[in-house]
């Protein structure tokens, strides 16, 4: 009987039934650790059956749901090492276009359902004083853009949730990560997965619009490769101090360059008026 002690490290791992969640799912079980893989359908998960496993149903937005995973996990193993908050998914349409509920919906799942796992998950790590929180943002949780301007706003939350995670767990032991996946070949931008606003507005179309055609150009076409990306997040927990970010891709790596290329020249060309609002010295 393989007993909590036997495994290096144990996963927690949400939207484990397909993508990204089930290659890090797989590469973490192929390496020998255990794995918590939760899914709003277990039936769903596709990850064999070995004692290494422990399959549970949580869909993140069910704060109650997330306490019981993470008890069901503690119960199983009785230890969380890394968490990975993967669940998640996009949302195509100028803002405007996007209805309050559309825009709920997503913060329900990539913003509120990450923080109710969090919360669930972080006092056995508080505990321990040990332990990895592992946000998956994306390309867009760095530079926003047409067409994806409220999926990227969610993205923009993971993102200074984890610097905030960060500085808060640092000192307690706890290491805490934003992953920032460019373009990867899985259902993300298709209809299984991705929301498209109905509403469209004529005056978007070569903005959004432009964007929404070319989606469909690049569902399952992208370059990134989801299992090499698993990889990566093996070297991630491996490594004695993880970085707060890990862009991964090389879409994603120019995005970023340009980004910081941008803001330095926009800096400096509004450094006058930026400087001009502290009170004089003495005032
Ligand atoms: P997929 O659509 O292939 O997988 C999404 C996963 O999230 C599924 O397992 C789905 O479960 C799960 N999920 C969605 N909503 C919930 C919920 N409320 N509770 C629990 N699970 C849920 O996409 P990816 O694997 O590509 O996406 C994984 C993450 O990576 C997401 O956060 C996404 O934003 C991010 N990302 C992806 C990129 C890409 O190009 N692929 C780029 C940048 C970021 P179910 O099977 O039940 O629907």
């Amino acid at each position: 009987m393989t007993q909590p002690h036997d495994f290096k490290r144990v996963w927690f791992i949400t939207g484990a039934s397909r993508g990204i969640g089930a290659r890090i799912a797989e590469a973490a079980l192929a390496q020998g650790d255990a794995v918590v893989a939760t899914a709003r359908d277990p039936a769903s998960l596709r990850l064999g059956d070995t004692p290494a496993l422990l399959a549970v149903a949580l869909d993140v937005t069910s704060e109650a749901q997330a306490a019981a995973a993470v008890e069901a996990a503690l119960q199983r193993f009785g230890r969380i090492d890394v968490l990975v908050n993967n669940a998640g998914f996009g949302l195509l349409g100028a803002i405007e276009e996007a209805t309050g509920d559309e825009v709920r919906r997503l913060y329900e799942t990539n913003v509120f359902g990450l923080l109710n796992v969090t919360r669930a998950a972080l006092p056995s790590m508080r505990e321990r004083r040990r332990g990895h929180v592992i946000n998956i943002s994306s390309l867009g949780g760095y530079q926003s853009g047409a067409g994806f301007g409220v999926y990227c706003s969610t993205k923009f939350a993971v993102e200074g949730l984890t610097e905030g995670l960060h500085a808060e767990l640092a000192p307690l032991g706890i290491h805490a990560t934003v992953v920032e996946p460019g373009y990867f070949r899985t259902d993300f931008l298709d209809g299984a997965s991705l929301g498209i606003s109905p509403r469209v507005i004529d005056d978007y179309a070569p903005t959004a619009g432009r964007v929404r055609e070319a989606a469909k150009q690049i569902s399952h076409n992208q370059p990134g490769d989801p299992r090499r990306l698993a990889q990566a997040v093996m070297a991630l927990v491996e490594a004695p101090r993880p970085p707060l970010r890990l862009p991964l891709g090389t879409d994603t790596l120019a995005v970023i360059r340009n980004k910081h290329v941008f803001v330095e020249q926009e800096t400096a060309a509004w450094q006058a008026l930026a400087a001009s609002t502290d009170f004089p010295p003495g005032e």
